[in-house]
């Protein structure tokens, strides 16, 4: 038996106990709808404390660890299709507001991926800003891992918001999951392959559009992100993301919501991944007071969900099956986060609704487009205005028709 965290609830306090025990004060998770409102959602660890950073508000705390529930929409597309993205997930974070910089935060997170997390310190491999010599020097002198292993990457390595705001070089870590992944050379060759899972961004500058400095912060910090799901691939030895603790009990519901089993086809697995990962986004998106609609935050909600639907119906579920998906989400993750269990009813209830309204649209959108469709027979084309029709009236998926029609 090893000592070192391996499901993801224990990943999770390893780390904040870890950082606890190095003076940071352990701050619970902000709400996927942050204060700022410049920024539609959370999508990073640091979204909360952006008023530190800037010197705009005084922190209450020199240093601060959080497991941060983020949404990034920018990874929507690729869920599924690769081992390591989701829409929802949990960035693991230390901070330093204007105390301590690199030279600490270097070997902390070594320290606590080789000792705490027992990772094989052979398939580690770091980036540094190809300017960041300092960064370069702390790793090989001071760590002591191989030179040829810290590999210096340009805007790869510079961390900004995409936005006038706070912004630095950065340093990540990154675990070699094996030759049968991919090439060798580090994760400037291959990214499935040498993974990402810990970035280590030094704020120091600021920036008025993006990459174009334009001074200096009040103070130099430190914001690191490590995702929890990618921690927990490598600590459990599983294939992706989805296949893990935090994850795998939501597969299985939407398994078992669509009667399609894991493994039977490619094109169904990236299905039952995609449920998976979108039913826990809408569970935490309604969990925080998001309502779906037409625009911003609901719209996002929205989206997730009709994606979810589309992908559930397209395997032939003929019942709802959101409600599996947050009842699962809801039992695997209020461990973690217990005001879930009281809201269970109501997050049910409003992704059931919008689930049955959604799947009248396709119903009816399917009814009308195979109508068409054997007006125009074998060979035939299916007019634009007919798919514009169905998308713009019947808010029929443009991709549906595209599929059907083919
Ligand atoms: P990648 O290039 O692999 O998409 P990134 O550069 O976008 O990662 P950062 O913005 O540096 O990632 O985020 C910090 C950490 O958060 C990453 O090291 C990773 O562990 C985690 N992370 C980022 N995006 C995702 C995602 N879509 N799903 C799960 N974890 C993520
Ligand atoms: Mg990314």
């Amino acid at each position: 038996m090893s000592n070192h965290p391996v499901s993801g609830a224990e990943v999770r306090k390893a780390y904040l106990d870890f950082f606890a025990g190095r003076g940071h004060t352990v701050v619970p998770s902000a709400s996927l709808i942050p204060v700022d409102p410049t920024l539609l959602l959370t999508v990073a660890g640091m979204v909360p404390f952006k008023p530190y950073l800037l010197g705009e508000e005084r922190a209450p705390y020199p240093r601060a660890t959080t497991s941060q529930k983020c949404i990034r929409t920018v990874d929507i597309d690729i869920v599924g299709t690769t081992a390591r993205h989701m829409s929802f997930f949990e960035m693991l974070g230390n901070f330093s507001f204007g105390d301590y910089f690199k030279e600490k935060a270097i070997p902390w997170a070594y320290e606590f991926s080789t000792e705490v997390l027992g990772f094989d310190p052979e398939r580690l491999w770091f980036t540094v800003h190809h300017s960041d010599d300092d960064a370069a020097s702390i790793w090989i002198d001071q760590v002591g891992v191989p030179a040829n292993r810290v590999q210096r990457r340009d805007r790869d390595n510079f961390w900004q918001m995409g936005v006038a705001g706070p912004a630095g070089l950065s340093s990540e870590l990154f675990y070699d999951r094996g030759p049968a992944l991919g090439d060798d050379g580090g994760p400037v060759v291959d990214e499935e392959r040498f993974m990402e899972f810990w970035n280590l961004v030094f704020m120091q500058y600021v920036q008025d559009e993006p990459y174009h400095v334009v001074g200096d912060l009040p103070a130099k910090s430190i914001d690191t992100g490590a995702g929890l799901e990618r921690v927990a691939l490598l600590t459990q030895g599983v294939a992706n993301v989805f296949a893990t603790d935090l994850v795998q009990t939501v597969l299985a519901a939407g398994e078992r919501a669509t009667a399609v089993r894991y493994g039977a086809s490619p094109a169904a697995d990236v299905s039952l991944r995609i449920l998976a990962d979108h039913g826990r986004a809408i569970t935490f998106l309604i969990a925080d007071g998001v309502v779906p609609s037409n625009e911003g935050r609901g719209y996002v909600l929205r989206r997730l969900l009709r994606r979810a639907v589309r992908h559930a119906w397209q395997l032939g579920a003929q019942r709802a099956v959101t409600p599996h998906l947050v009842d699962a989400t809801i039992d695997v993750m209020s461990p973690g986060y217990p005001a879930l269990r009281g809201s269970r009813d109501g997050i049910v209830e409003m992704a059931e609704r919008e689930e049955m309204r959604f799947r009248r649209t396709l119903e009816s959108g399917h009814t009308l487009l195979a109508g068409e469709l054997e007006g125009i027979g074998e060979g035939g084309t299916l007019p634009g205005a007919t798919a514009f029709k169905l998308h713009d009236t019947f808010g029929f998926p443009v991709e549906l028709t595209e599929e059907i029609a083919a």
